[in-house]
């Protein structure tokens, strides 16, 4: 399998180099040069299939050519071995629960799948890898959980100071000794910046192998694709129209859920469901796409005024806006609407859901209002990370299980400047 860039389709990457260096001149994102559709065999059999095993079964004829398949089988097993189960709330609607991970967010699945395809390739290669992130809270922790203490990769994480929950900077912080943590005076945006800065920097990268975990890295975003067959495998056989909404911030996650789309999976609808950071709900809407700076809102992981991915999925329509709003319907909603979702789910369900999870909700059932469907949305974190807010909503504290820290807490402050990253990130070698 080869991959092409979005900014030179005509250019060729192997998997290697894809995985190594995440992203590529002028901003590209790599896309496989085919979206391989999977068997019928796979779709009568994938209500009986393991999360892990439908892991190994939808990367395989992906990653296939250059990973030998026990390898594939055993980073799958390794990745997805907690519960994703799908909650029925009632008839026709679902929320599939992706939080059940090591740090009680969906990102754990990308982020560990990730860890073991670059471990095996700094072993196969030699080479010590850095591993660089920008997080505006659950990257940061999942990025760092699944490569803590993974031999012959250092992880350095930049998130905003302010900006995350207690809880999350725990999560970065005492990751583990291979974990540099960097609290930034700046925004996730100026986080995000800098990283780019960092991998534009031909001077930096000629001293150190430097990649990313964030879901513009392929090996990241790819395999979230997995649980989008697991949760349509567990819904009722008669649900014909399925609609899937997505809370979305850099977008990484309703990419993989096109992808799915496209390798067969029968998905009629997605929900792109955002905070007030809206610049895809408004493009849906207008055709007019304009990225801003980030608004800072109570679905934090959500922030994202620009959001990376994005470009992707215009590649994934061919830039066709109509061929783009056939398939992703979108809506954006306030704080207050998303504390009034998150009373609402409590209070008709007895559902528990944390922001993220709500904005997903509402953007479901304003899609519902007009149109026939079974739909799934995604909770993307556990109520109890977000325990401030959930307390405000429904008036219940949820619990959240203990995280188990790996070493003590370390940081680093830094000023939002480059040159000061840099050395951190040298220097963390
Ligand atoms: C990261 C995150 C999102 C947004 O996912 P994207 O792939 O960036 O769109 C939503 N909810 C939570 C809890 C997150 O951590």
């Amino acid at each position: 399998m080869k991959y092409y860039s979005t900014s030179d389709p005509s250019r060729r990457a192997s998997l290697e180099e894809v995985l190594l260096k995440s992203i590529d001149a002028n901003d590209g994102l790599y896309m496989p040069e085919i979206i391989p559709v999977l068997p019928d065999t796979f779709f009568y059999e994938m209500e009986h299939l393991s999360p892990a095993e439908i892991a190994f079964r939808v990367t395989k004829p992906v990653f296939g050519d250059d990973i030998p398949e026990d390898v594939i089988k055993s980073i799958a097993d390794k990745a997805l071995s907690f519960e994703i189960p799908v909650v029925e709330l009632s008839d026709r609607l679902y929320v599939l629960e992706l939080f059940h991970g090591p740090t009680f967010a969906f990102k754990d699945v990308g982020a560990r799948f990730l860890a073991g395809l670059l471990s095996w390739f700094a072993g196969r290669t030699g080479r010590e890898i850095t591993v660089l992130a920008a997080t505006s809270g659950d990257t940061g922790g999942a990025v760092a959980n699944a490569f803590s203490e993974k031999e012959g990769i250092r992880v350095v994480v930049l998130y905003p100071s302010g900006r995350i929950s207690p809880v999350q900077e725990k999560q970065i912080t005492r990751a583990g000794r291979n974990i540099t943590a960097v609290k930034l005076q700046g925004d996730f945006d100026d986080c995000q910046r800098l990283v780019k800065m960092a991998f534009s920097d031909a001077d930096l990268k000629k001293k150190i192998v430097l990649t990313s975990a964030n879901s513009i890295n392929f090996g990241r975003l790819f395999p979230q694709s997995v649980y989008y067959f697991q949760a349509v495998s567990k819904i009722k056989k008669d649900s014909d129209r399925i609609a899937v909404s997505v809370p979305s911030g850099n977008f990484g996650n309703l990419t993989s859920g096109i992808i799915a789309a496209r390798m067969g999976l029968k998905i009629s609808k997605f929900i792109a469901s955002t905070n007030i950071n809206n610049s895809v709900p408004i493009y849906l809407k207008t055709g007019i796409y304009t990225p801003h700076p980030s608004f800072k809102t109570i679905s934090s992981a959500m922030d994202v005024g620009a959001p990376g991915n994005f470009k992707r999925v215009l590649h994934l329509f061919g830039d066709n806006h109509k061929a783009i709003k056939n398939t992703i319907s979108g809506y954006w909603f306030t704080d207050d609407e998303t504390l009034a979702g998150m009373r609402e789910l409590y209070e008709s369900y007895g559902y528990l859901a944390d922001p993220h999870t709500a904005v997903a909700y509402l953007g479901l059932k304003k899609y519902m209002d007009s149109n026939i469907c079974t739909g799934i949305f995604l909770a993307t974190a556990h109520p109890g990370k977000f325990a401030d807010e959930t307390f405000r909503a429904t008036g219940t504290v949820p619990d959240l299980p203990a995280f188990q820290p790996a070493g003590d807490s370390v940081r680093v402050a830094s000023p939002n400047d480059y040159s000061f990253v840099r050395k951190i990130i040298e220097k963390s070698f």
